[in-house]
């Protein structure tokens, strides 16, 4: 298990400030406002519409300073969050490879997922709760629920992903954008990949390249956040375009004919989809990446997107994460951009507590600029 023995921050020595905030959503952005937040002494709610505990059935994620540096403060173990490659593998159609030395940690959602959630305490997470409208009164905000009740408090934090109802009310313009492009995504068992391609792939970061599209595959951790070599699992992402109006519709259905607005997710797949994407991996792609798709069971699919707030503060109300801003994955940061939205925030309502506002305003204007440099940079990365 990831965690240390080192006990987390005695949260009963920290003074309460007897101010409240909401957080609409409970996956990495919530938990990382709602944790620090208590760590300053307020007292803090998470409403997460999932009436079960998320699973993102194991997405690979680069470990990023930010992660790092909102863990120690929480002061949760970053020894063993993820699987150290120290190069960069450059795959050549005619075999050949070039080799770069870098060293990164490459962890799963689950692991950052539940080393957070299991130490924040359970009667603040509260499931199945969906946000319906949010109001501004005063000094004060509520959220209203779609179950017909309601909670107020100081504070609200819109953590509520691409689709932000916080942010469809408050900014109903701002809807993100599809980049033009899908990421195919997919896990695989160490245990059940060829030894010639796991030989490959195993504790490296690999990539290919091709015409208007790359593929990469690493290392991560197992199912059960095991870090054991032969326990773990490679997860890969092909970067494929599709047009908007007359290809993505059909790659966006599920199995059971149900169009999905972003994503498929594992197991979901259309059968006819999953096989043009395979036979086209059998056609583009060389060979440890071909053997590596024909062992994904599971393979899965979700559209890229982008998007950018003008604002990030309004009264009462902070937007952060995902429903703020959307880089393009090969920046890698979009959850180090929600820790480093929630540390910021943090910091700048411990500095001026008293005027929620103003500290919004501050906090607002580091947030937006670097948001804006990540998204432009991914854009810029993502051709
Ligand atoms: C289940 C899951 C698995 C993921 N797996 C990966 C992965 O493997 N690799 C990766 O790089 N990224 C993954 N992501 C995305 C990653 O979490 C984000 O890109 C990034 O970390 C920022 O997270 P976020 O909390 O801002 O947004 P999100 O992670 O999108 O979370 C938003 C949350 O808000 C909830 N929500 C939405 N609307 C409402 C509402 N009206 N009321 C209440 N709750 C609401 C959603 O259910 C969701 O839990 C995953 C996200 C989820 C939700």
């Amino acid at each position: 298990m990831p965690l240390s023995s080192e006990p987390l921050i005695q949260l009963s020595t920290v003074p309460s400030i007897n101010k409240r905030a909401i957080i609409i959503g409970g996956s990495l952005a919530g938990l990382f406002s709602g944790m620090l937040l208590r760590t300053i002494g307020w007292q803090v709610d998470i409403y997460e519409r999932s009436t079960h505990q998320l699973d993102s059935r194991g997405g690979g994620v680069v470990l990023q300073a930010e992660v790092i540096a909102a863990f120690k403060q929480l002061a949760i173990d970053t020894e063993n969050l993820g699987v150290v490659a120290t190069e960069r593998y450059y795959l050549y159609k005619d075999g050949g490879i070039e080799k770069v030395a870098m060293r990164q940690t490459l962890s799963s959602w689950n692991i950052l997922y539940r080393s957070m959630h299991r130490n924040f305490p359970n009667q603040h997470y509260h499931q199945g709760k969906t946000l319906a409208q949010v109001l501004p009164e005063g000094s004060k905000v509520t959220a209203v629920f779609t179950d017909g009740t309601h909670e107020t408090a100081d504070l609200l934090i819109g953590a509520d992903g691409p689709n932000s109802t916080v942010r469809q009310q408050l900014l109903p313009t701002t809807i993100p954008q599809y980049a033009g492009y899908v990421a195919y995504r997919g896990l695989v068992d160490e245990a059940n990949l060829q030894p010639a391609a796991a030989k490959i792939f195993t504790e490296r970061f690999v990539f290919y390249d091709l015409p208007n599209s790359h593929i990469l595959a690493y290392v991560i951790p197992g199912e059960n956040e095991s870090l054991v070599a032969g326990k773990r699992r490679f997860n890969w992402v092909w970067y494929v375009n599709y047009d908007e109006l007359t290809e993505l519709p059909a790659l966006l259905t599920d199995k059971n004919g149900q169009l999905h607005t972003h994503s498929i997710p594992p197991a979901m797949m259309a059968p006819a989809v999953e096989r043009t994407m395979r036979d086209y991996a059998n056609l583009v792609l060389v060979d440890p990446f071909k053997t590596l798709i024909a062992a994904t069971k599971e393979p899965f699919v979700q559209s890229i997107l982008d998007l950018t707030v003008p604002r990030m503060a309004f009264d009462n109300i902070a937007l952060i994460g995902d429903a703020a801003f959307i880089p393009r994955p090969h920046t890698a940061a979009s959850t180090a951009k929600a820790a480093a939205n929630a540390l910021a925030l943090v910091a700048a309502l411990d500095n001026g507590a008293d005027d929620i506002n103003k500290a919004l305003q501050a906090w607002q204007v580091d947030q937006l600029a670097a948001g804006n440099h990540l998204c432009k940079h991914g854009r810029r990365l993502g051709g």
